[in-house]
């Protein structure tokens, strides 16, 4: 890197939406200390969107390459890709359960548990689509 280049800034982790599968994360504009770009991911689709000037611009937009890695890297922190198939299943049981009861009760979820049903669904996704989920090994719906 030379003397010129700035680094990139960090993406920060904004939301998860369970209902539509959207995580969103923030990023500083470097060109313009008082602008906030958003970058989201479509968990379900991979689609992205980014609010900076480059996506506006169709010039190309490194923040939504980055919220790829940044969104693994989510994953990866919540040990979901070395859970097995009944782990990963009352993962995504218990943040929905949670994300629910939050919802009745304070009318809004608490983040953590959002982001860990939307990790617990990517993997399962991943899992089926790669056809590593043997239906046999599930334990028996309640
Ligand atoms: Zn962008």
């Amino acid at each position: 890197m030379t003397a010129t280049q700035t680094a990139r800034p960090a993406l920060r982790f904004r939301s998860a939406d369970t209902t539509t599968g959207i995580v969103a994360y923030a990023v500083a504009s470097r060109h313009d200390a008082r602008r906030t770009n958003v970058v989201s991911l479509d968990t379900q689709t991979g689609n992205t969107f980014c609010t900076c000037k480059a996506a506006e611009c169709l010039k190309g937009c490194w923040h939504e390459a980055a919220i790829q890695a940044a969104w693994a890297a989510e994953l990866a922190a919540l040990g979901v890709a070395w859970m097995s198939d009944a782990q990963l299943m009352r993962l995504g049981r218990k943040s929905r359960l949670c994300v629910d009861t939050y919802r009745i009760r304070t009318g809004r979820s608490r983040i953590e548990d959002r982001v860990a049903l939307l990790a617990a669904r990517a993997e399962w996704r991943r899992r089926t689509r790669r056809g590593l989920i043997e239906r046999d090994a599930l334990p028996v719906a309640a």
